[in-house]
């Protein structure tokens, strides 16, 4: 079994373990969040041993090229000497905590130094004490800030914390960027399909903006999903923009309930009644991960490519 030897104190690999479960066994106290490899706050960093490709998925190459892993999904094959991923976080405040709806929160973070991101890349914010998760941005590079939105969720320790407890001026930490989830230009013309519920719609709303700021000419629709039109956020922003951009359309649907403006129904539904056909398009899907993964799928069975299909899904901590 692998001996993994963590800021000097050396543990045995338990048998099919990865290295985050080796050192919460052992009482390290390591942050970590999905434990699947997506959110980035179990990140640590090999000083000695290689390990797993699959550890090192998705990071930027310059950090493969100095040893960085994810701890939730490695399971090492070999001894590894580790370090804490110092070094990677940014100081950073909020500035500004507003509530949209009663179970959405806007909080802006100004970060000691600037970030160099695309909108709709997420971050891993971190509170003193070690509690990290990721949010999406929703801000643009250029203004002042990031911007997310933080959905409360029941006894979430983190959300909860940000709408109890945590003030303007309260200090934080930001690592990242991370993700691939964001608009690139080159293909101005393409038509763009962006689809999400809930707080998905912080990295939908930064990549439209982004898009547009680009200069981007094809069709972009935007589709938000709501249980009930009380769900909803950010809809006199986002008519603003379809308002000043004709290639831009916002269309907000509703499970349950109606209102002016709204579609009522399934949001993969009233996707497929206004675009049966997808090929062409490139599309952008964010949020639930189930509804993330039925997304994905529905726009690859209307013709869309999978390499254009990018998605985020805001996978929950697991709970120990
Ligand atoms: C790439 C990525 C991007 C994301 N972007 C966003 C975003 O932009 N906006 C956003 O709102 N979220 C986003 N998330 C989700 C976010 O990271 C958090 O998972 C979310 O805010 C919940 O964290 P929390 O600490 O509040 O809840 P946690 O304390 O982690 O709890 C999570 C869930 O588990 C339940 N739970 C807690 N304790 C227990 C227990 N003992 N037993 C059983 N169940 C329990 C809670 O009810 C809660 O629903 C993203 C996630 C990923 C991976």
């Amino acid at each position: 079994m692998p001996t993994i030897t963590y800021s000097g104190r050396a543990y045995a690999g338990g048998d099919g373990e990865t290295v985050l479960e080796t050192l919460l066994r052992h009482g390290e106290e390591i942050s970590n969040s999905c434990r699947a490899g997506a959110c980035q706050s179990c990140l640590l960093r090999a000083a000695a041993g290689s390990v797993p490709p699959v550890a090192q998925y998705g990071l930027k190459p310059t950090l493969i090229e100095q040893g960085y892993f994810l701890s939730c999904v490695c399971r090492p094959e070999q001894d590894l000497v580790l370090e804490p991923a110092g070094g990677l976080e940014v100081p950073a405040v909020i500035t500004a905590l507003e509530r949209l709806t009663p179970t959405v929160l806007r909080a802006r973070i100004r970060t000691e130094s600037a970030l160099d991101y695309r909108s709709g890349q997420y971050i891993t914010l971190r509170r003193d004490d070690g509690l990290a998760r990721s949010y999406s941005l929703a801000s643009l590079p250029d203004e002042d800030g990031l911007e997310l939105h933080i959905r409360r969720a029941p006894q979430g320790r983190m959300s909860g914390w940000l709408f109890e407890e945590a003030r303007e001026g309260q200090s934080m930490s930001v690592r990242g960027p991370a993700g691939d989830c964001f608009y690139t230009g080159g293909n101005p013309d393409q038509p763009l399909l962006l689809a999400g519920t809930g707080t998905g719609l912080a990295p939908l709303a930064g990549i439209c903006r982004d898009a547009v700021r680009q200069g981007h000419r094809g069709p972009i629709h935007l589709y938000h999903g709501a249980l009930r039109p009380e769900g909803l956020y950010l809809r006199d922003e986002l008519l603003e923009i379809t308002r000043a951009n004709p290639n831009v359309q916002y269309t907000p649907v509703v499970l349950h309930g109606e209102g002016e403006g709204i579609t009522t129904g399934e949001l993969d539904k009233a996707i497929a009644a206004d675009h049966p056909k997808l090929s062409g398009w490139r599309g952008f899907v964010c949020g639930d991960p189930a509804i993330v993964r039925m997304l994905k799928k529905k726009l690859f069975l209307a013709g869309m490519g999978s390499k254009e299909i990018f998605a985020d899904a805001f996978i929950e901590a697991v709970c120990s």
